[in-house]
């Protein structure tokens, strides 16, 4: 079972919260073509790596956070808020 841990309610079960889908995808520009839109709705990868991912805690705080998952092992790397960036890159030591 994972084990999350939200910003504002701290570390619980994977139970109190609701996957959401692929964080990843770009919305296309408004002039980009319905190809570029089914994709953007239809495609994704499935990545056997980090992954970024929308969950809902929805036995919380029924906030949205975005979630670093490795899709293989289930580590989380990070979550975090909607306001703030993804990273799914390991920052260097530099
Ligand atoms: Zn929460």
């Amino acid at each position: 079972m994972l084990r999350i841990s939200c910003p504002w309610c701290g570390e619980r079960d994977e139970t109190e919260f609701r996957y959401r889908g692929d964080a990843t995808p770009t919305r296309p520009a408004a002039d980009a073509g319905l190809d570029a839109f089914a994709a953007y709705v239809y495609e994704r990868d499935n990545p056997c790596d980090w992954h970024a991912e929308w969950w809902l805690h929805v036995a919380g705080c029924r906030k949205l956070l975005k979630v670093v998952r490795h899709t293989l092992t289930h580590e989380i790397r990070s979550v975090s808020s909607l306001a703030e960036p993804v990273t799914l890159r390991k920052e260097s030591g530099r």
